[in-house]
């Protein structure tokens, strides 16, 4: 099981807002007083703390009971947490089975405040309702942000898969020729998409020459829709990714990108091209790959990008003179062994054999064939050919 949080927006009509407050401020009170108790005690076990504050706190603050019983669990637990423990501030709140609860039908939590127990709607959307279909919570944390919005975080807990070590990996390339191309060979395109964007790009470079104020207006409106538009794409691939992943029980691996921005763009590359490799939208995929796969229980791992897409996936040949490759736009044509692929997938093939010796570190490895370098190439995935003589070591460390 793993537990994660839902944040949902709390729709609070007006006349309830000052009563929200009050609670929050009762339990920052709390919080504070019992903190100056247990530090003055020394004291800071749940059980002895409780005996100690309970009954005072409780009829100098007004709050409930078991408001009182989360805030000492608060103060106690903020005090493992973090060596120094600040004022505690009246934007939050701890609530418990006897406190909270989530109704589906309609979508709303009753929260029990200073006085009374209210209902209040919640306005979330799909992602949220997937998350808390059937659930029956029995924790959450209600939130009032600095703009004075009440947001309530319900924890829920989803089974994960017994995921432990999963010996396929799908090795997924992203944004060369296509959006992403899998080491199964499905790849997003690209055409359609990238003339999309290409457009988007032109629109704006154009209004830019402009520079008056409604062009300055329209450009925040294009990018607001680029951005919108990029944003539900990949969520589509994203889903699909895991999808694939979870049913056939594989994990999926990615480049690290991390500080590829500098390393790509040392060699000389195309305006259009640069554009599209320095792009959030690969971050945001993959930050939605992670989340989905979190959820779904497929393992997500990074691999160092260096040579994934000039190295032969087959004979983990790179090309042996510097500044050239065996890679020619789509396709691959090994110079050592022959072997013959699609350019992207057999990138996709070098991230997933990567991935796998990260998921799978006892796998033995076979060692680059490249000097000076410390790369060890699994073997024993689905994709590689068995019968291939190959340098193999084990794995060491
Ligand atoms: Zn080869």
């Amino acid at each position: 099981m793993q537990t994660i949080s839902v944040k949902c927006k709390l729709q609070v009509p007006v006349e309830f807002r000052s009563e929200i407050d009050r609670t929050l401020q009762g339990f920052a009170d709390a919080c504070n007083q019992i903190y100056e108790v247990a530090k003055r005690e020394k004291c800071w076990n749940t059980t002895k703390l409780h005996h100690l504050v309970y009954k005072p706190i409780k009829q100098a603050t007004g709050i409930k009971a078991n408001h009182v019983c989360q805030a000492i669990r608060r103060v106690i637990g903020n005090a493992k947490a973090v060596k120094q423990v600040h004022k505690f501030r009246p934007t939050s709140i701890n609530l418990d089975a006897r406190t909270f609860e989530y109704f589906e039908e309609p979508q709303s939590v009753g929260v029990t405040l200073m006085c009374s127990r209210k209902q209040f709607k919640l306005l979330i959307g799909n992602y949220q309702l997937a998350l808390l279909k059937g659930q029956t919570p029995t924790a959450a944390t209600l939130n009032k942000t600095k703009r004075g919005d009440y947001y309530i975080n319900i924890c829920v807990d989803l089974p994960t898969d017994p995921t432990g070590k999963t010996p396929k990996v799908i090795g997924v390339d992203l944004g060369r020729r296509d959006i992403a191309t899998t080491s199964n060979g499905k790849s997003w395109s690209g055409g359609k998409i990238q003339a999309t964007r290409d457009r988007y790009s032109k629109v704006r470079a154009n209004v830019q020459r402009k520079r008056t104020r409604s062009s300055r207006k329209l450009l925040r409106r294009l990018s607001g829709r680029e951005q919108r538009f990029q944003k539900w794409l990949n969520h589509n691939i994203s889903k699909q990714l895991v999808q694939e992943a979870k049913q056939s029980s594989s994990a999926l691996a990615f480049e690290d990108l991390t500080n590829i921005r500098e390393s790509l763009n040392q060699k000389p590359r195309s305006k259009t091209e640069r554009r599209r490799t320095n792009n959030w939208a690969f971050y945001q995929l993959r930050m939605f790959v992670e989340y989905k796969g979190n959820i779904a229980g497929v393992p997500v791992v990074l691999v160092p990008p260096a040579y994934t897409s000039q190295t032969c996936s087959r004979c983990h040949h790179v090309h042996p003179v510097k500044g050239k490759s065996y890679r020619s736009g789509k396709s691959f044509k090994c110079g050592h062994c022959g072997f013959e692929y699609d350019a992207d997938v057999n990138a996709a093939l070098n991230i997933a054999a990567l991935g796998l010796s990260v998921s799978q570190p006892e796998v033995p490895g076979i060692a680059c064939l490249l000097e000076g370098c410390d790369y060890l190439f699994p073997t024993g995935g689905e994709n590689w050919d068995k019968d291939l003589p190959l340098k193999r070591k084990r794995r060491v460390g």
